[in-house]
């Protein structure tokens, strides 16, 4: 076991956190502010290379290992959680199941479009009565002749809308089981601009602003065949497959948002004088510092252990769902002691934290709420 990162690692994580300095923390603020997608950042995202870290050089990506994008992710996240989920969503919503699942010819008319960031991508499984369960779908996909038919409606889709590329999971029928019926699921790869293929509500958010999040609506939504991605009724295994890995991300962007709080609070507790001395100088906020700090690391050990076991082809579904719940909830309770920790300042934008904090609570919900962490984890403990 070694708990120290490779120079690779380290010479990434540099090259992450200078794009983050440079290009993503001048504009925090305002993202937050106009709740607009910064499209500029993704554009350059794409020419520094960091659309497709994980997706193999023979597709056009960056042959790295999981580690370097859960890092990345992770760095965005310590200056904007708008940022990081953006890519979170493309990489191991979108990407992660085309490479896994997808054909030859899939594989290659849409992972080189996806890794150099030319196209961007989303997943959509949630719908308006179907949320946790996922299986309570209805939206529906029937084939004609050799197009499937998609008419339905998804709901809090991130990437909505600025997304070229999307993973939809559908019902194809109904099948018989052991004398119960049960709906056949599967996963198709749709274009943006197929005709009945539409965008409806977009959601304004507690935070993470920036992130466009859409309603999509299928109108009699023709897809040809060869865009199934996996077998016929094959989809739901695909989606939670699919989502173990964007759980990973999630906690890479809680644990980064944990950070970036955290690193906010040391320097002000620093800097803030009250009663002739700083802040920093109470040993109630040394002790709030210290729980914080170490609840970092462990979540940061937790998120980590999930990426290598994801690189080795281990089984990794109980490893990200332990790094989501924990690394969420430590980001949740991190953010809210450095808003704490700033006294009145915590509450002013100026200061960033608040928007932390706000950032930090969908961690705890998408990608399968902490409820459905702690499913996975005691299903487990029981088998
Ligand atoms: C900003 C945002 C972005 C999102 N992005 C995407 C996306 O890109 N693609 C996508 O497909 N979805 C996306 N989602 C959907 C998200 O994954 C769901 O909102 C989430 O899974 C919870 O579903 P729900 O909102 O329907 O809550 P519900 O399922 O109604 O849950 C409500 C509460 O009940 C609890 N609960 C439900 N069932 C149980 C149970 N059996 N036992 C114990 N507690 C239970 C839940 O944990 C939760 O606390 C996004 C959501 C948001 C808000």
């Amino acid at each position: 076991m070694d708990f120290n990162l490779s120079k690779k690692h380290l010479l990434a994580q540099s090259l992450y956190r200078s794009f983050t300095e440079n290009e993503v923390k001048p504009l925090a603020i305002e993202v937050d502010e106009t709740e607009e997608f910064p499209r500029e950042t993704v554009n350059k995202m794409a020419k520094c290379g960091l659309m497709g870290i994980p997706v193999p050089k023979e597709y056009g990506g960056q042959g790295c290992d999981v580690l370097s994008y859960i890092m990345c992710v992770e760095e965005l996240a310590k200056e904007c959680g708008t940022t990081s989920v953006i890519l979170s969503a493309h990489t191991s919503l979108c990407i992660d199941p085309i490479l896994t699942y997808g054909t030859k010819e899939q594989k290659l008319k849409y992972i080189p479009e996806l890794a150099s960031g030319r196209k961007l991508g989303a997943f959509a499984l949630t719908e308006a009565g179907a949320g946790t369960d996922a299986q309570g779908q209805q939206t529906k996909a029937v084939l004609q002749g050799t197009q499937w038919i998609l008419n339905g409606t998804k709901c809090f889709i991130t990437n909505g809308k600025e997304a070229d590329i999307y993973i939809v999971i559908a019902v194809t029928g109904i099948v018989e089981k052991r004398g119960t019926k049960k709906k056949e699921i599967s996963a198709f790869i749709v274009e943006k601009g197929t005709p009945g293929f539409s965008f409806g509500t977009k959601e304004r958010k507690m935070g993470i602003n920036g992130s466009s999040t859409y309603e999509l609506i299928f109108n009699d939504c023709c897809i040809p065949n060869e865009n199934m991605l996996g077998a016929k009724g094959k989809g739901f295994g695909i989606a939670m497959h699919t989502l173990d890995g964007g759980r990973i991300g999630i906690a890479a962007q809680a644990l980064g948002l944990a950070e970036g709080a955290f690193d906010h609070t040391v320097k002000y507790v620093k800097e803030r004088m009250q009663f002739g001395r700083s802040i920093g100088q109470f040993q109630n906020t040394q002790f709030q510092l210290a729980d914080m700090a170490t609840k970092i690391e462990a979540a940061k050990l937790l998120v980590y252990k999930a990426a290598k076991a994801k690189e080795n082809k281990d089984s990794y579904s109980v490893e990200a769902a332990m790094a989501k719940l924990y690394a969420a909830e430590t980001a949740m309770e991190v953010t809210r002691k450095a808003v704490q920790l700033h006294g009145g300042y915590g509450y002013i934008k100026e200061y960033e934290v608040e928007r932390m904090m706000r950032d930090a609570k969908i961690t705890e919900i998408y990608e399968g709420t902490s409820e459905v962490q702690r499913m996975v984890i005691a299903g487990n403990v029981l088998k």
